[in-house]
């Protein structure tokens, strides 16, 4: 005997039903919102060239630096599997001249991202991310819209205690100043912030304001805030999102440390959290990058998008509302040979109606059938023998209720489409 066992790979998972139904529930009401807004979907590989995210994600990174699938392919060409999805849909972009079309453009995707991380709980390092971009407005009007797009979908989905924090992290002109302040902030406390943040201190000292190291917390109260070092256009393009998000009753508060852990985000930063998630575990977040298309060789084009975290959605779902998952609408069956025969026929018919039909063992008893059908939920039970065959008569019972009665054959479908 072989004692080999397949598992799958450390933090990736199997999603099955009856979970799976849940994640249908979020795609579909994404894509709906989504689409009232003018969004179209898009599919892209779900691996790159490794400099499609090395250039936009930022070398300094945790992601480019610890936690990229990177492999060699068997041309020798450094390849990774997408950590997030951003990347891809620019680079796609600009390769397919899509700045050639009238602006705004606007696209959503959804799939599987990968990143090497701890596995711990709520983290995976397979995890589906549904986001979205929209090309060629520099805002702020379409911000508040994308913001309040991400408010209707995360509703719609029945999610409350969501909190929008909304930042804005500047721009090419001011954010240098602010850095060189952050910089003269931290020059004594070097020794209190943790080797992460020293290396950050060097590389990107922004970072130190969302590390959650308790330390650092500690060590960063009373450091300059980013809103207060905005130069005029940015400070103008913040207020008047702010002022948007008031005019469409969307509830925020302005985060200044929330910096976001990506390079390549301008002005308007966002983030939503839940009251029921630890603090670390943001369900969607998003911002500006006015400046990605052009780092990918594209003409200068503003741009603003936000990724939500599948499995993070799926677990406040599961805790927070009772499911009703699909289950079949007809369990037919059969007693004898030819009752089998004719309940085939049958299934086939109603299905075709688009209804969930499953077809009892006709060589096992009646009552083994029956409890199967019960294990199964179906709604109602059809019982086809003999004398059913003679007389086109059926019994049938709903088995919530026990409720039960007799129809013609012919009568089943439009019987099943009156009570549904
Ligand atoms: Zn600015
Ligand atoms: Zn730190």
């Amino acid at each position: 005997m072989s004692s080999v066992q397949y598992k799958a790979l450390k933090g990736m998972q199997d999603i099955l039903p009856p979970d799976i139904y849940i994640w249908q529930k979020v795609e579909a009401a994404a894509r709906e919102v989504f689409s009232s807004y003018g969004f179209q979907e898009v599919r892209t590989p779900v691996a790159e060239a490794t400099n499609v995210f090395t250039r936009s994600i930022g070398e300094n990174t945790d992601i480019v630096e610890k936690e990229m699938y990177t492999f060699l392919d068997k041309g020798d060409r450094s390849i990774s599997l997408r950590p997030e999805g951003t990347a891809s849909v620019v680079r796609c972009y600009v390769e397919k001249n899509l700045h050639t079309l009238p602006p705004p453009q606007k696209f959503y995707y959804t799939g599987p991202m990968f990143r090497y991380e701890r596995p711990q709980s709520g983290r995976f390092r397979q995890f589906y991310q549904l986001g979205v971009e929209a090309f060629g407005d520099p805002g702020p009007r379409i911000d508040a819209e994308v913001i309040s797009m991400l408010r209707h979908c995360l509703e719609r989905l029945g999610l409350k205690e969501i909190i929008f924090n909304v930042n804005s992290i500047g721009c090419p002109e001011c954010r240098p100043v602010y850095r060189e302040k952050l910089i003269e902030f931290f020059a004594g406390g070097l020794d209190r912030l943790c080797p992460d943040c020293n290396r950050r201190y060097r590389t990107n000292p922004l970072r130190i304001l969302d590390c959650k190291v308790d330390r650092c917390i500690e060590t960063r109260q009373g450091a300059p805030k980013v809103t207060d070092y905005l130069c005029e256009g940015c400070r103008t393009h913040f207020s008047s999102l702010l002022s948007f998000l008031e005019l469409l009753g969307v509830s925020y508060i302005v985060n200044p440390d929330m910096v976001r852990g990506l390079d390549y985000y301008t002005r308007t930063t966002f983030e939503v959290t839940s009251k029921n998630l630890g603090a670390q575990n943001a369900v969607a977040a998003g911002g500006r990058y006015d400046r990605l298309v052009k780092e990918f060789g594209g003409p200068e084009t503003p741009a603003i998008g936000f990724a939500m975290g599948i499995e993070r959605i799926i677990e406040l779902l599961k805790n927070s509302a009772s499911h009703d998952f699909p289950r079949p609408e007809v369990f037919i069956a059969a007693i004898g040979e030819l009752a089998a025969r004719e309940s085939l026929v049958m299934a086939d018919g109603l299905r075709t109606r688009g209804f969930w039909v499953e077809v009892g063992d006709a060589d096992n008893s009646l009552k083994s059938q029956m409890r199967r059908a019960d294990r199964l939920s179906s709604r109602y039970v059809f019982i086809i023998g003999d004398e059913e065959l003679k007389s086109g008569r059926l019994k049938w019972k709903k088995l919530a209720d026990s409720e039960q009665g007799e129809i013609s054959m012919f009568e089943i479908s439009d019987f099943l489409i009156q009570r549904s």
